[in-house]
């Protein structure tokens, strides 16, 4: 579904963030991108939906190259949450939800349905809660809207940048069964970045762990615990658990 090849990216500055990644997503995957800080997972995951453009080599989604896409439709075909909440503060929940429905012009009827249906499906009463602005809500009743609206029109892939590591142990211990669930019964695309590798072997079919702009080892949870490829993999999930 997603796939790197050979992709670098310098930064204006001269720092090579990335370097030479080869990579392949498969439809359906929850696929975790973790490494020390300025590893490269965020770069490697912006540069999916284009919000950092590569310096070289190319990204596929189903085949095309994403530079063949026209950006808006790219943007808003991917979900993407962010770790900071970033809910518009005037707009009302139901408002915030429908952000990308409404610039792809569903109708009001049709908005009305899905938005409701996604608070239903994170435990949170429509009726209660679709016409209150975002103060209104927990930390963690935020994010759980971060991550509805990502979800609104549908998109089959989700980028998720370290999306709950702001909130309490029990916001995001249910975040992340609330997102593991959606991904389950939706069958989404995932790329999940995080530095929590706990969070890691919870959440990912597969994990990638990057060092210095590089992939150390990708696999399943179950060949990091029991075949780490050196001894910064042993320490990585070692130190983590
Ligand atoms: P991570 O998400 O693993 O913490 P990043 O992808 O954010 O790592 O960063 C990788 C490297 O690129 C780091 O050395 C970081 O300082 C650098 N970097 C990130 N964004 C920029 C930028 N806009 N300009 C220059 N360097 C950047």
């Amino acid at each position: 579904m997603i796939r790197f090849e050979h992709v670098s990216k310098q930064f204006p500055n001269g720092t090579l963030a990335v370097k030479s990644l080869d990579l392949e997503i498969e439809k359906g995957e929850f696929f975790v991108l973790i490494g020390p800080s300025g590893s490269g997972k965020t770069t490697t995951l912006k540069m999916i939906n284009r919000l950092i453009e590569l310096s070289k080599g190319w990204v596929r989604i189903n085949e095309k190259k994403i530079s063949d896409y026209d950006i808006h439709e790219l943007r808003w075909d991917i979900g993407y949450v962010l770790q900071q909440i970033a809910l518009f503060p005037h707009m009302t929940i139901a408002e915030n939800i429908a952000v990308v429905p409404e610039l792809k012009n569903w109708d009001k009827k049709r908005i009305r349905t899905r938005v409701d249906e996604l608070l239903e499906m994170v435990g949170l009463d429509p009726k209660e809660y679709r016409n209150r602005k975002p103060h209104e809500l927990s930390g963690g009743q935020q994010q759980r809207v971060g991550v509805l609206r990502a979800l609104a029109a549908d998109p089959e892939i989700i980028l998720m940048d370290e999306p709950f590591s702001a909130l309490d142990p029990f916001s995001r211990e249910k975040l992340q069964d609330d997102v593991l669930e959606i991904q389950q019964r939706l069958k989404k695309t995932i790329v999940f970045v995080t530095h929590d590798m706990r969070e890691a072997l919870k959440l990912g079919d597969r994990i990638c762990l990057m060092k210095d702009g590089e992939i150390v080892q990708v696999g399943t949870p179950h060949a990091f615990l029991t075949n780490p490829a050196n001894d910064f993999v042993r320490e990585f999930v070692g130190n983590k658990q």
